[in-house]
C-alpha cells in the first residue's frame, strides 16, 4: 500500500487531520486499532440510552470563534445539530465543602459583574482576572471582532506563580483553578497561558451536542471518506518505518504494510516511541517523552433519574471537593433528557488514580468479574450521594453503566487510561509545547497530547500540523473558502 500521509488513531484528532490533508489534495490513508473510529467522540448505548463519554459541553463554536471555525472548516457543523448551553444565564455551578456555590455564568460582563459582587474588596484582583480573561477570548476569536487584545499570559511561566504575585484572595484562585479539571492539570503544573482558556471559550459560547457522539464520529467518517480518505479499522499500527532518518510508514498488526512520505500519529506520544526504532529518535527526546506524566483517570456513571422528580436543570454541576488552587477534585454532573420517555439521563465523571485499579491491571474489559463490579458500584454510589448534594436528592435512581480507567485503557489504548493523554505541565519544561514535532522528518504529533486536550485543543493543534505539512497558505486558502460557504449558508 502506498499514500502520502498516513495518520495513526481515528479520534477526533486524526480523522480532522485526515480530512483536512485530502482536501488538501494529498493521498491519505487513515489507520484505527479498534473495530470503529470516533475514539472518546464515540457515544455507545444501554437500555435505548445513548451514553457520552468524551464530549459533554465546549466553548468558542460559534462562526467567528476558534472551534466554530474549525467544525465549518471540516464540514461538519450541520451535523452537531448544537444546542446553546447556559440559556437560563448559567452554565457550570460550582459548590465547595464549606457550602459556598459560584455560578460561571454565559458571559464575560456577567462574570465581571458576579466576581465584583464577591470580590467587591479586592477591585484590583477582579480587573486583573477580567483582563486575562479578555485576553484568552480575543486569542480564541478569528473574525477580529471585538476590543483590542490585553497583554496575554506568558506560555513559559507557572499559572500559580503569576497568581501568586497577584495576591488574589483565596476562593477566587480555587475558582481559577477549577477549570484544570477540563484540561486535567493542577494550577501548580499549568502554563499561565493555558489559566483561563477554557473558561474564555465558554464565556464566548457554550455549547452541546444535539446529536450523540456516535453520530458526530460517523458524520466525520462520512466526511473523510467523501475527501478520498481510505480508511482501514481493526488492524492496529505496531511500527513507525524509518529510512534515511525518515518516518516513511506504518506496519500493522495483520502485517499489512502502508509506505508512506509523512506520518501523523494521532495517539499517546508515549505509544509512538514505542513503536519507533530506538535510534530514530535522540535519548534526550526519548527521555523526556517516558518522563511525561499522565492526566488522571477518570469513573463514570450515567443513571437513569425520573424527570418529573428529578427534572434537568439547564446547567452542569461540579462538587468541588477539598482546595482546588492545591487540587482540583470533585464531581462534576450534567443530568439531561435522556430519550426514554419519562427518564433523564444523568452523567456523573468523577477522579479516579488508576493504581487504585491494580487489582485488574492484567484484565481485560467485560472479564473482569463480580469483585470488580462490586467496587465500580461501590465507588458510583459514592459520587452519587456526593452528587446528591449539589444537585438535592436523586430518586432512585438506576444506574445504567459504570466505567474506570481500565475501560478506557481498553477503549482508546489510552496509557493507564488517562483521560486527556499526557498531562500539559510547565513542569516538563518546555516539551509540552514542542510535542506536535517529534525530531524525526516525516513524523508529526496530532490529538490531545500534541497541544491541549478538547476538541478546541485538538483544533488548534490540527491547524497547526496541517499548515506545516500542507503549506500554511493552502490551510488559510482553504478557511478562507469555508467561512465564504458558512456565510453564504
Ligand atoms: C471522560 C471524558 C470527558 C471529556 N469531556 C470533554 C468535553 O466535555 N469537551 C471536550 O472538548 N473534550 C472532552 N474530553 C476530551 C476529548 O474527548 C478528547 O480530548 C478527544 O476526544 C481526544 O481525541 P484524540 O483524537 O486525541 O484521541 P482519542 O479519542 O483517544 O483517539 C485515539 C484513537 O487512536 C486509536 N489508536 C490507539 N492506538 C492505536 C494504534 N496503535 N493503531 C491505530 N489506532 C490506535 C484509538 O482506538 C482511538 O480511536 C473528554 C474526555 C474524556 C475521556
Amino acid at each position: 500500500m502506498n499514500c502520502n500521509v498516513v495518520v495513526v488513531g481515528a479520534g477526533f484528532g486524526g480523522l480532522s487531520t485526515a480530512i483536512l490533508l485530502a482536501r488538501l489534495g494529498l493521498r491519505v490513508t487513515l489507520a484505527e486499532g479498534a473495530p470503529r473510529a470516533g475514539g472518546c467522540l464515540r457515544s455507545y448505548s444501554r437500555q435505548g440510552v445513548e451514553c457520552p463519554v468524551g464530549v459533554h459541553y465546549f466553548g468558542a463554536a460559534a462562526p467567528g470563534e476558534m472551534l466554530g471555525d474549525f467544525f465549518d472548516l471540516l464540514g461538519i457543523r450541520p451535523e452537531l445539530k448544537l444546542r446553546r448551553l447556559g440559556q437560563g444565564g448559567v452554565i457550570d455551578r460550582f459548590q465547595f465543602d464549606d457550602g459556598e456555590v459560584f455560578d460561571l455564568p454565559d458571559t464575560a460582563e456577567k462574570l465581571e459583574d458576579s466576581l465584583r459582587a464577591r470580590f467587591g474588596d479586592t477591585p484590583a484582583a477582579v480587573a486583573f482576572v477580567m483582563d486575562v480573561c479578555r485576553a484568552a477570548m480575543a486569542s480564541l476569536r478569528t473574525d477580529g471582532a471585538g476590543s483590542p487584545t490585553p497583554p496575554a499570559m506568558p506560555a513559559t511561566r507557572l499559572a500559580a506563580d503569576v497568581l501568586a504575585e497577584k495576591a488574589l484572595p483565596s476562593r477566587l484562585v480555587d475558582i481559577l483553578a477549577l477549570q484544570g479539571f477540563l484540561l486535567g492539570v493542577n494550577l501548580s503544573a499549568c502554563p499561565a497561558s493555558f489559566l483561563m482558556m477554557a473558561t474564555a471559550s465558554l464565556l464566548m459560547s457554550a455549547w452541546e451536542l444535539g446529536c450523540t457522539g456516535a453520530d458526530l464520529a460517523d458524520g466525520l467518517v462520512a466526511l473523510a471518506r467523501a475527501a478520498g480518505v481510505a480508511l482501514l479499522v481493526g488492524d492496529p499500527v505496531v511500527a513507525v518505518q524509518v529510512s534515511h532518518r525518515r518516518a516513511c510508514g506504518v506496519r500493522l498488526q495483520s502485517g499489512t504494510a502502508i509506505a508512506a512520505d509523512t506520518v501523523v500519529a494521532a495517539i499517546h506520544p508515549k505509544t509512538v516511541v514505542a513503536m519507533l526504532p530506538a535510534e530514530a529518535l535522540p535519548a534526550v527526546y526519548r527521555e523526556g517523552i517516558a518522563r511525561l506524566e499522565e492526566t488522571g483517570g477518570t469513573l463514570g456513571v450515567v443513571a437513569l433519574l425520573d424527570d418529573k422528580r428529578n427534572p434537568a436543570p439547564g446547567h452542569n454541576v461540579f462538587r468541588v471537593r477539598g482546595t482546588p488552587r492545591q487540587s482540583v477534585k470533585g464531581v462534576y454532573a450534567q443530568l439531561r433528557p435522556s430519550g426514554r420517555p419519562g427518564y433523564n439521563r444523568l452523567t456523573v465523571l468523577t477522579e479516579s488514580d488508576y493504581a487504585s485499579w491494580a487489582a485488574w491491571h492484567d484484565t481485560q474489559t467485560g472479564q473482569r468479574g463480580s469483585a470488580y463490579s462490586a467496587e465500580k458500584l461501590r465507588r458510583a454510589e459514592q459520587a452519587m450521594a456526593e452528587v446528591a448534594e449539589a444537585l438535592g436528592p436523586l430518586h432512585q435512581p438506576q444506574i445504567i453503566d459504570i466505567w474506570t480507567p481500565l475501560t478506557m485503557r481498553d477503549w482508546v489504548g489510552a496509557p493507564q487510561g488517562n483521560t486527556y493523554g499526557a498531562r500539559h505541565s510547565i513542569r516538563d519544561g518546555l516539551q509540552y509545547l514542542a510535542l506536535s514535532r517529534p525530531p524525526l522528518e516525516g513524523l508529526f504529533l496530532v490529538g490531545q497530547s500534541a497541544l491541549a486536550p478538547g476538541l478546541l485543543g485538538i483544533g488548534m493543534g490540527v491547524l497547526h500540523v496541517a499548515s506545516a505539512i500542507a503549506g500554511r497558505f493552502a490551510v488559510r486558502e482553504l478557511m478562507a473558502a469555508s467561512r465564504q460557504a458558512a456565510k453564504g449558508v
